[in-house]
């Protein structure tokens, strides 16, 4: 008995520290908003036709004044559970659309949305202003959702889809088939692009299930008329399968780790100037 006490009175403590962990971040979250603590990172997208950047991810980055830089997978979800994912979303929608106007037209940006950013009623107004205050087009625009946006409010997110479609912009599903029933969702939105998540394009060297969803993924696109992308493409062996599966673009560390908005600048000066032999170029270097 004593014991069944004393285990529960530890459950009780743990679940008070992490109460109070997560208070804190939040705290220092607010701060980190007034404070410019957060910075983008661009991760670069090919297409496999003609090897030409097709744009860049943004991928937000918090350097935290004391722990050093902290990654979104440990913030993000804190920031959308209390709510601060609004604000910490419209900075890293202006900036990034302010960081992809200096860039070539045919460079595009993609931005992640959490399905928190739909409950705002704001959602639509942000990105009118970050494209007009940037001077973007539209086009150049790509929001990337996950399926955890059809999980609740399903109708109400899918008609916010339409209205930023109506915009413009373009729609990707993001991590494709990690969630519950991926097809499906891709029957109740006429999406531009689907990333397929990078648990299926690892080992595809080796690994013939993986290989198999990844040539059932590019059969799936053509026949939706959809871009495929895959994500997490780590080896020279991996970019040649995705080749070989007519996959329409790759995004990965072997291709171009995420980098700050200056290097990004650079990158893209470099391999438009040496242009289509980039892929190739990677491939025989590695
Ligand atoms: P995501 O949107 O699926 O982004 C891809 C993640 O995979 C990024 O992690 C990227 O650095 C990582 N990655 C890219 N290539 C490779 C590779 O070859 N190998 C491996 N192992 N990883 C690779 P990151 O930057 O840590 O972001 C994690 C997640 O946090 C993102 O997943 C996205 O869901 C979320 N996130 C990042 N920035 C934002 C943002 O501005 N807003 C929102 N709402 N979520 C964001
Ligand atoms: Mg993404
Ligand atoms: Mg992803
Ligand atoms: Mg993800």
């Amino acid at each position: 008995k004593a014991d069944g006490r004393s285990t529960f009175r530890f459950y009780e403590q743990s679940m008070r520290l992490a109460a109070e962990r997560r208070h804190i971040l939040t705290l220092e979250l607010r701060q980190a908003l007034n404070e410019n603590q957060f910075e983008l990172y661009y991760q670069p997208i090919f297409t496999l036709s003609d090897d030409s950047i097709s744009g860049f991810e943004a991928l937000i980055r918090w350097h935290h004044p004391q722990r050093g830089m902290v990654s979104p997978a440990e913030f993000i979800p804190v920031a959308e559970e209390t709510g601060l994912i609004s604000g910490i979303g419209q900075w890293v929608l202006r900036e990034a659309c302010l960081t992809a106007a200096r860039w070539p037209k045919s460079v595009k940006i993609s931005v992640n949305l959490s399905a928190a950013q739909f409950d705002q009623a704001g959602l639509l107004d942000t990105v009118v202003m970050a494209l007009e205050e940037a001077g973007l087009e539209p086009h150049r625009l790509e929001l990337e959702i996950t399926e955890s946006i059809f999980l609740s409010n399903s109708r109400q997110n899918i008609q916010m889809l339409y209205a930023l479609r109506e915009l413009g912009v373009r729609i990707a599903m993001d991590d494709f088939g990690t969630g519950y029933s991926s097809l499906s969702y891709l029957r109740s939105f006429p999406f531009d692009k689907i990333k397929i998540d990078r648990s299926f394009v690892s080992g595809i060297e080796v690994d013939t299930r993986n290989l198999a969803i990844i040539q059932a993924v590019a059969v799936l696109g053509a026949g939706f008329n959809i871009i495929t992308t895959a994500e997490g493409v780590e080896t020279a062996q991996q970019l040649s399968r995705l080749r070989n599966e007519h996959f329409g673009e790759v995004q990965g560390f072997f291709t171009g780790r995420p980098m700050p908005a200056g290097e990004a600048d650079i990158f893209i000066a470099s391999k438009t100037a040496s242009s289509a032999r980039l892929l190739n170029e990677l491939a025989s270097s590695a």
